[in-house]
């Protein structure tokens, strides 16, 4: 049984030839694989985790090479399931000056948003150790209630609950329904993982110990916030402990996937340590503060590469990162 599952979409990113051009100028893409918790799973299993994917691509090419991308990143894709009437959703990026992605999806239904509840191996689920779902699957029926049927069964089975609400206004029908379909999947969480942006948007708070201890009101559940914030690190705040941990200079190429690398680097930190559910909110700052900064390292290594998935570190890489850095 893998220790770490991760729900939701899995696509083609189409990420722009060159930088600092907008989708209107970009003469070209390069394929490259994507989608939040498919870079999750490749994450952690790039560091040594066992990891699985669950979700549905198109019984298509681009597909296909979804499951051969995650196979030679030793995720499990005995429970990705493949469609043959819908497509593998497809996300065309341009990278601003400041190599920050814009986004540009297609998905009429993609197939990743035909995952339904019924599909799931509930055995499987309930053997993680960490269960790791978006808000993208959050979106609409059926995917959502698979999300939902997913985490609870994992939940059910002692796992670390962890999610991240990314904010992709383009795909909510208006601020409203993405602000509350937001806030519906921070129920039963344990760890939530964020941008400021998302953090005020789902909260109203700008502040971030504010804004973490709304988060944590708003959710019981919530033991863990971790706002990843780019070149400045990340903050963390459980309801015992909070902190900065700065990030680490690199010269960045192409961000896209550097938070997701963040979050499977943590799920790998928190399960090396033998942390489980029962614990988080017992941590220490100090160890909380050693968990983000291996986080940290995971997220400026992604992003000294193009592409998400390709750019993930391994755990030799960055451990020598690490000695290099902090030594
Ligand atoms: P997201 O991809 O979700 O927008 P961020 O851009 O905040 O997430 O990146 C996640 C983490 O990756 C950050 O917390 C930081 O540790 C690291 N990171 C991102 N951008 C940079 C950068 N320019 N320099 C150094 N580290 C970075």
């Amino acid at each position: 049984m893998p220790d770490v599952v991760s729900l939701g979409e899995a696509l083609i990113d189409f990420i722009a030839l060159e930088s600092g051009v907008s989708l209107i100028e970009a003469s070209g893409f390069r394929k490259a694989p994507g989608g939040a918790p498919a870079n999750v799973a490749a994450g952690a299993s790039k560091l040594g985790s066992t990891t699985a994917f669950i979700g549905k691509v198109g019984d298509d090419p681009f597909g296909r090479f979804l499951e051969q991308v995650f196979r030679e990143n030793g995720v499990d894709t005995s429970r990705m399931l493949f469609d043959s009437a819908a497509r593998t959703g497809l996300a065309f990026i341009s990278l601003t000056a400041e190599h920050v992605p814009d986004f540009l999806f297609y998905r009429n239904p993609s197939a990743d948003m035909l995952l339904s509840a019924s599909e799931l191996d509930r055995e499987f689920i309930a053997g993680a150790k960490a269960f790791h779902y978006g808000s993208i699957s959050l979106i609409s029926e059926p995917s959502k209630g698979a999300t939902e049927a997913a985490a609870e069964i994992a939940r059910d089975g002692g796992a670390i609950i962890s999610y991240d609400p990314n904010l992709r206004r383009s795909l909510w029908k208006d601020e409203k329904s993405a602000k509350e379909g937001m806030i519906s999947g921070l129920s039963g969480t344990d760890i939530v993982k964020l941008s400021e942006e998302e953090l005020a948007f789902i909260t109203g708070v700008s502040g971030l110990a504010e804004g973490a201890h709304m988060l944590m009101k708003l959710a019981p559940s919530v033991q863990l916030v971790l706002v990843t914030r780019g070149g400045d690190g990340a903050f963390f705040a459980s309801r015992r402990a909070s902190g900065h941990v700065p990030a680490f200079a690199v010269e960045p190429v192409d961000t896209t996937g550097a938070g997701d690398a963040f979050m499977g680097a943590a799920l790998n930190q928190i399960l090396r340590r033998g942390i489980n559910a029962a614990d988080l909110d017992k941590l220490k700052a100090a160890e909380l503060e050693e968990i983000c900064m291996f986080a940290n390292a995971a997220g400026a290594l992604a992003t000294t590469k193009r592409g998400a998935i390709t750019s993930l570190p391994t755990y030799q890489e960055l451990q020598s990162f690490l000695a290099k850095r902090i030594h």
